[in-house]
């Protein structure tokens, strides 16, 4: 079974690309949807698109469509801001749901800014919380009643390694915490039930598995029976009830539209809109077939011909979300000789070598193509020269 639709992706010509994790490719559709917007909309309707083109109403409207792909229903979902933001808003409502808790409860396989973002709203609190960061098997366990809020990514940037959704909510609640989840690795990667995990909040991005361009905006769940006693910390204006009565005081708006913060990013919107019509149709438990079937296959591969390689992520399928990654002593400068052969990965500090697997444009003759290619960058020790072992900004 493929599921692979590769003509609905720009890709340039020789390039194999193991980085939809990291950012999605082009969709083929987007670079008119969005001239067309700039056209049609902005250049002719000015002010008047935030009405007549709906402008206004696309953060639900696209939330909607991303609410498909995680199992969430219509309206649960909105769009806005970047998921630093996004984990800021979850958190903080978090906390105040739970004012006589103290502890914020993460693991180590998180990603720094939902680590660094929990630091800077605990300080600014000033309320006595703290962070308490465990290994990430370790979850579970260290949930007890003094625990406000379990914060954690389902799928871990580095590894891949998933954890298992509905068992660690349930032990969230049976111990009285709010649970969070963030989905940057998960949506668009494999299924995700936000409706039957019963957490209270999930975040994410649209610029990896999502297709939607540097820069697209992040969203937000909330379980719809508790939405409306959120209180948001970031009270902006189009979060609040009637943004346009202008009244001086803070009231927030109904369900969902009060996780909205500020002006909506209508360009970057009309593009995520329009790349998320590559999912129409898409069945994510074939998805997640195919990708297993992708990431298995590479592992073989590079385990039979690729010795000087450590397998970093979970050997179990099922255990492992769209990414596998591989220890190397030299990962950084192996991973710019492979670049440098169009073969598009990425590195983890420190040292880790970082492969994603999107079905949609990515098949089983890829990732025979590309171990062939790692195998001989490896053997030769072609990675060994200057101009791959200086590190560049970005890894
Ligand atoms: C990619 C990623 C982010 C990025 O946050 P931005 O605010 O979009 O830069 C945050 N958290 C996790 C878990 C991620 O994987």
């Amino acid at each position: 079974m493929s599921l692979t639709v590769k003509e609905k992706f720009v890709l340039p010509e020789g390039m194999i690309y193991l980085d939809g994790n990291s950012l999605g490719p082009l969709p083929v559709g987007v670079e008119d949807a969005v001239a067309s917007m700039m056209r049609e909309q902005w250049g002719a309707h000015l002010i008047k698109g935030w009405n007549v083109d709906g402008w206004m109403a696309q953060p639900s409207r696209v939330g909607d469509r991303v609410g498909r792909l995680i199992g969430a229903a219509p309206g649960s979902v909105v769009m806005g801001d970047t998921l630093s933001l996004k984990v800021y808003q979850a958190l903080s409502a978090a906390l105040q749901m739970r004012p006589d808790r103290k502890v914020v409860l993460s693991d180590s396989g998180n990603f720094p800014t939902d680590l660094y973002m929990a630091e800077g709203l605990i300080r600014q609190l000033s309320q006595g919380h703290e962070l308490r960061i465990v290994a990430p098997d370790e979850v579970a366990e260290a949930i007890d009643e003094t625990v406000a809020a379990v914060m954690i990514t389902q799928v871990d940037y580095r590894t891949g390694r998933v954890h298992e959704m509905d068992a660690i909510t349930a032990r969230a609640h049976a111990s009285g915490a709010v649970m969070i989840w963030d989905l940057a690795h998960s949506a668009g990667a494999m299924p995700v039930n936000m409706a039957a995990s019963g957490a209270e909040f999930a975040v994410g991005c649209t610029y990896k598995y999502l297709n939607g361009g540097p820069g697209a905006p992040a969203f937000i769940y909330v379980r719809p029976d508790i939405v409306n006693d959120v209180n948001p910390a970031l009270a902006g204006w189009l979060g609040h009830e009637a943004p346009f009565a202008f009244d001086l005081d803070y009231r927030p708006g109904e369900g969902i539209e009060r996780m909205r913060v500020g002006t909506p990013p209508a360009i970057q919107l009309a593009a995520l809109e329009r790349a998320l019509e590559v999912w129409d149709g898409v069945d994510m438990q074939d998805l997640r077939a195919a990708s297993i079937a992708l990431s298995e296959q590479f592992i073989a591969e590079v385990e039979a011909k690729c010795p000087q390689l450590t397998l970093a992520s979970p050997r179990d399928a099922t255990h492992r979300g769209s990414q596998v990654s591989f220890h190397f002593e030299h990962g950084y400068a192996a991973m710019q000789a492979l670049i440098a052969r169009g073969v598009i990965g990425d590195f983890r500090a420190p040292d880790i070598m970082r492969f994603g697997f999107t079905p949609l444009y990515l098949d089983l003759n890829d990732v025979s193509q590309a171990v062939d290619i790692l195998a001989e960058i490896l053997r030769d020790r072609l990675w060994d020269a200057p101009e791959y072992t200086t590190r560049q900004r970005v890894t």
